[in-house]
């Protein structure tokens, strides 16, 4: 008998009729354990932060990529390939041994009994922890009409983006269709594109689809003027870029208006359908607006874990359901349980990458000075080092301490630190070589989109596909055998 047989379940216990029991997902090897819970930047950088550290760590994340948000946008106007910016973790974390990355979506916390459940494709795996960090990050908001998301993709994930990218190059294709064949009454609602939210991401997917329409398509269709675009940002707050500041705000809606673009302050969303927006003025005006593409950029939600660990901590949630932490990061009364990035509400810190990668740094450190035995920080201090956003191509506006810095000087920042910081040599290389492209020439190397990218994700809600389909069914998979080489880490 082999030694899987031995330790694995007999065939009755994974047959059709047996019980759905969750396996364990790793193996106890005497090491503390740290569990992991996301891939985004808090889990990357404080499963990096554990590097030789005599620990083992397990990472869930229901991405089996590191997605670099920053750079969706550029996905979706067809700059970067979804790959560039999210590389595996696997991948990314293949040296450092003491890590295992495991693929599931965590649907449990139990805090008392120490583990953690994830679900992938209909099979659930518990994994103990001594201690945990949970960095699952935010997900978009509808505010209160998660109905508009079918009409409007939000700007979040791998998926937003490809969907977005077919839906922004696919209404200039009808567009060259309906004008081809003298359906000229259907070109205003086909060329207008609006993105809702005038903060970092809305002003850069604006700019970015002005761009597009005056420097990148003209050359490419006989039957429409793709510069006749309209794009029309619109936010219900009265400024661009609020969190820059006035100054610098102004300069961004100064550009993007030389640019073409519409901007619409102190604008309400009222109600958003396939064939347009529904809009309240500052003033009480009703207006409606045809547009085929809607994109939203505004707000966001805190993953639904917070509330999984308020019930069971008592720390109370904000209204976009972030938890508030201890100034250690810690939960109340779980002083092995960190919370990092955007989903922690902490001293108005706010939702960017530093934030996150920051905490995950602090969260580790702070787990190994616990294990050694040593004291540890009371408070996380925060350094800002800054943000960033970008127009158009050679035009940015950058906010660092004291200082502000706009148009060319500021973009030749954004572009150093957004190559900085993307992972890996490769990314860099093919991000560097596709700006280029892109930037310098009038090209842009991703422009494939099929129907499928546009329409799946819907087709997949109304299937109900996740609860259909459930590959593992539940069952308990064979125990791993443990490895003496492999686990020795
Ligand atoms: C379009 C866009 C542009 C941005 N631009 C900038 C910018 O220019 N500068 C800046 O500083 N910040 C920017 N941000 C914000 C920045 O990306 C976030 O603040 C940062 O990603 C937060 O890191 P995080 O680790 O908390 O969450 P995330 O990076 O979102 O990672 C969350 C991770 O958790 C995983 N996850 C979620 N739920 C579960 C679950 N139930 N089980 C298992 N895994 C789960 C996800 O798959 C993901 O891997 C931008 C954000 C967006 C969306």
């Amino acid at each position: 008998m082999s030694e899987l047989n031995e330790t694995g379940p007999t065939l009755d216990e994974t047959g059709p009729g047996a019980a759905a029991k969750p396996a364990h997902g790793h193996v106890p090897t005497g090491r503390p354990r740290v569990v992991i819970i996301g891939s985004g930047f808090g889990g990357l950088f404080s499963a990096r932060a554990f590097e030789h550290a005599d620990v083992d760590v397990t990472l869930i994340s229901s991405t089996t990529y590191h997605l670099f948000q920053p750079l969706l946008y550029q996905v979706a106007t067809g700059i970067l390939s979804e790959g560039l910016i999210a590389p595996s973790t696997r991948e990314v974390l293949a040296k450092q041994k003491n890590v295992e990355v495991a693929y599931g979506k965590v649907v449990d916390i139990d805090l008392q009994g120490q583990t953690v459940t994830a679900t992938a494709l209909g099979t659930d795996t518990i994994y103990d922890y001594d201690s945990l960090i949970v960095a699952a990050g935010s997900g978009q908001s509808y505010f209160g009409h998660p109905e508009f998301a079918v009409y409007a993709p939000g700007m979040k994930s791998i998926d937003d983006a490809l969907e977005l990218r077919g839906r922004i190059f696919g209404a200039f294709e009808l567009a060259e269709i309906a004008a081809a064949s003298g359906r000229h009454q259907d070109l205003e609602r086909l060329m207008t594109f609006v993105v809702v939210g005038a903060g970092a991401t809305g002003v850069e997917m604006a700019g970015q689809i002005a761009e597009l329409s005056k420097r990148t398509l003209p050359h490419d269709f006989r039957n429409i003027a793709s510069e006749d675009a309209r794009i029309i940002l619109i936010d219900a707050a009265n400024a661009v870029l609020p969190s820059f500041g006035d100054h610098l705000g102004a300069k961004a809606r100064k550009k993007l208006e030389s640019m073409g673009v519409e901007v619409l302050l102190d604008t309400k969303v009222t109600n958003v359908d396939a064939e347009g927006i529904e809009v309240e003025t500052g003033d009480g005006a009703h207006q409606r607006i045809p547009a085929l593409t809607k994109v939203w950029a505004a707000g966001v939600q805190a993953s639904e874990l917070g509330k999984t660990l308020s019930e069971q901590s008592g720390a109370e949630l904000d209204r976009a359901g972030r938890i508030k932490v201890q100034p250690d990061l810690t939960l109340p009364g779980y002083p092995n349980v960190y919370v990092v990035g955007d989903m922690i509400s902490l001293d108005n810190l706010p939702g960017v990458a530093q934030v996150a990668i920051q905490g995950g740094k602090f969260a580790a450190k702070q787990i190994l000075h616990r294990l050694k035995g040593q004291p540890t920080d009371e408070r996380f201090k925060y350094f800002d080092k800054g943000s960033m956003a970008t127009i158009s191509r050679f035009s940015a506006v950058a906010s660092m301490g004291k200082l502000r810095f706009s148009g060319f000087i500021a973009w030749f920042m954004w572009l150093a630190v957004h190559l900085f910081y993307i992972i890996g040599f490769k990314s860099q290389l093919g991000t560097f070589f596709h700006w280029a492209v892109s930037f310098l020439g009038r090209t842009r190397g991703e422009r494939t989109a099929t129907e499928q990218q546009i329409f799946a994700r819907n087709a997949l809600d109304e299937s109900g596909f996740e609860a259909k389909v459930p590959l593992g069914s539940g069952r308990a998979l064979p125990e791993r055998t443990p490895d003496p080489k492999r686990d020795a880490g």
